[in-house]
C-alpha cells in the first residue's frame, strides 16, 4: 500500500491511496484549513475503503469511527462553529458514516445541548456502584460479583460505602459544590435490601443531594431483586427512576445467559413499581443474544410495548474480555443486526420515544450501537453527562470511575477497585487521597 499527501498551496490537499493491483482512491479539496488532521483522516477512509472493496468486507455504518462516544465528534465539531449540516456532511465525506448513522447522531447531539452547563464543575453529578448481582450474566463485563459466592464481602463492602459517601459529602459542603443528579448502578444495586438499603439512600440524601439534585436514579436491574418492600423504600426515598432489565422476553434465553429470573418476574416487578408509584421505569433489552433471531426480538419488543416503559435502553450484544460468552455468539445473528436495531427504534418510535444517547463498543454485533431512547421530558440527564463526558462525576462504591472534567473538557479518571474485598482494602488506606485529589480538581487555580 502507498499513501501520497499533497498540500500547502492555497491550503489545496489531495490524498492517494493505493493498493496494489486495485484503482487508487483519491480525493482533492481546496480551501482546507487544518492539512494534518484533515489528511490524516482521508488516508484513514481511503485505506478503509481499498480494504472494503478488495477483501468484499461489509463498509461499517459508522465509516472510520471506532470510539465508544461518536456524539463527541459532533459536539466538538459544534463547539469549533461548525452549523448542523456542515456536521452533516462532514460526517459523511471525511468520517465515511452512512445517511442513517449520521442523521442519528446529529439528531441526538442536537438533543442533548440542553443538558450542557457553562461548567463542567457546576453542577456535577454522582454515582455509587454496588457490585453485587444475584448471578453472573454469561455476557457480563461490569463490576458484578455474585452473592453466592461473595456474600461473605457484603458486610465490609458496606462499611467502606458508608464512610465513603460521608466523606464525599463532607468535601461536597465544605466546597459547596452543587450536584445535579445522583445514580446507582453495578451491579444490582438493589441486591441491597430492606435496612441496609434504606440507610444507604438516606445516607445519600442526606450527604451528596443539594437544592440542585433533580434525578434520583436507582438501576435495579435484576428483576428478582425487586419485592414490593424494596420498591416501597425507593419510591419513599425519592427515587425517581428505576431499570427493570429484561434483556429478552424468552426464558429459554434468559437462562442460557445466566439470569436466574423469568419473563413472569419482569411483569410482577414492572406492574408493581407502577403500582407503587415509581414515576419513570427504563426497560433495557439486548440485540443478537445468543440462539436469538429475528422473531425473537419481534416478540421481545411486543411484550415490552405491552407494558409501556417510559425509557427504553436498546444494547447490541457486545462482548469484553471479562464476558464468559465466546466471540462466535457475535457471529448468529450478525447479519440480522441492522434489522433487530430497526424494529426496536420502529417500536420505541410508535411508544412516542426518541432517542437520547447512544455510546458504542469494541466487539459489538455488527459493528452497530446501543441506543437510549425516551419519552419527551424522561431522558434521564446522568445518561447524557456520562456519556458525553463534559460534567465531573465523582463516583462512589465498588467499580466506580470518577472523571474529573477541567474546563477544557479534558478528563482524569481515578477508578476505585471493582472488587469488594479490593474496595474495601482502598477505602481502608486511599480514601484521603482520593478526597484530596478530588479537592484539588476544584481548587485549582483558587
Ligand atoms: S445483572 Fe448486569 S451487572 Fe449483574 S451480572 Fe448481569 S449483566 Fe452483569
Amino acid at each position: 500500500m502507498t499513501v501520497q499527501v499533497h498540500g500547502g498551496e492555497g491550503r489545496e490537499l489531495q490524498v492517494f491511496v493505493t493498493l496494489e493491483g486495485e484503482e487508487p482512491w483519491t480525493v482533492s479539496q481546496r480551501g482546507v484549513d487544518d492539512l494534518e488532521s484533515r489528511s490524516k483522516e482521508w488516508i484513514r477512509l481511503g485505506i478503509q475503503r481499498l480494504f472494503q472493496k478488495s477483501y468484499q468486507l461489509t463498509p461499517s455504518p459508522w465509516g472510520t469511527l471506532t470510539g465508544v462516544r461518536p456524539t463527541k465528534l459532533a459536539h466538538s465539531l459544534y463547539d469549533d462553529g461548525m452549523s448542523w449540516p456542515q456536521i452533516s456532511r462532514t460526517l459523511q465525506e471525511l468520517y465515511g458514516l452512512n445517511p442513517e448513522k449520521t442523521e442519528l447522531l446529529l439528531d441526538i447531539a442536537q438533543g442533548q445541548r440542553v443538558f450542557f452547563h457553562p461548567s463542567p464543575n457546576d453542577p456535577i453529578g454522582i454515582y455509587l456502584g454496588i457490585p453485587f448481582c444475584p448471578t453472573r450474566c454469561s455476557y457480563c463485563s461490569f463490576a458484578a460479583y455474585p452473592l453466592t459466592t461473595h456474600g461473605h464481602l457484603f458486610r465490609d463492602f458496606l462499611a467502606g460505602l458508608k464512610r465513603e459517601i460521608k466523606a464525599i459529602g463532607a468535601l461536597i459542603h465544605e466546597l459547596d459544590l452543587q450536584v445535579e443528579s445522583v445514580y446507582l448502578g453495578g451491579g444490582t444495586p438493589t441486591t441491597l435490601m430492606g435496612s441496609d438499603l434504606q440507610e444507604i439512600l438516606d445516607l445519600l440524601r442526606e450527604q451528596v443531594f443539594t437544592a440542585a439534585t433533580v434525578e434520583f436514579t436507582v438501576e435495579a436491574g435484576r428483576p428478582e431483586t425487586l419485592s414490593l418492600e424494596t420498591l416501597q423504600i425507593l419510591k419513599d426515598t425519592g427515587v425517581e427512576r428505576i431499570s427493570i432489565n429484561p434483556q429478552t422476553m424468552h426464558d429459554e434465553t434468559l437462562q442460557a445467559i445466566g439470569r436466574e429470573h423469568t419473563v413472569a418476574d419482569v411483569h410482577r416487578a414492572f406492574w408493581a413499581a407502577r403500582r407503587v408509584g415509581i414515576p419513570i421505569i427504563n426497560m433495557d433489552i439486548i440485540l443478537g443474544l445468543p440462539g436469538e433471531e429475528l422473531g425473537h426480538v419481534e416478540h421481545t419488543l411486543q411484550e415490552i410495548a405491552r407494558l409501556g416503559p417510559d425509557n427504553l435502553t436498546v444494547h447490541s450484544l457486545s462482548l469484553k474480555r471479562a464476558a464468559r460468552l465466546s466471540k462466535e455468539a457475535l457471529n448468529i445473528a450478525h447479519g440480522q443486526g441492522e434489522a433487530m436495531v430497526h424494529m426496536a427504534r420502529d417500536v420505541a418510535f410508535d411508544l412516542g420515544m426518541k432517542p437520547y444517547y447512544l455510546y458504542r463498543q469494541r466487539q459489538i454485533l455488527g459493528g452497530l450501537e446501543n441506543i437510549g431512547y425516551a419519552l419527551p421530558q424522561l431522558s434521564s440527564i446522568y445518561n447524557v453527562q456520562m456519556m458525553e463526558e463534559r460534567q465531573t462525576i465523582i463516583a462512589l462504591g465498588g467499580g466506580g470511575i470518577t472523571k474529573l472534567v477541567a474546563p477544557d473538557l479534558s478528563l482524569v479518571r481515578q477508578a476505585n477497585p471493582k472488587c469488594p474485598a479490593g474496595y474495601s482494602q482502598q477505602i481502608k488506606e486511599g480514601l484521603s487521597e482520593k478526597v484530596e485529589q478530588i479537592r484539588r480538581h476544584f481548587t485549582a487555580g483558587k
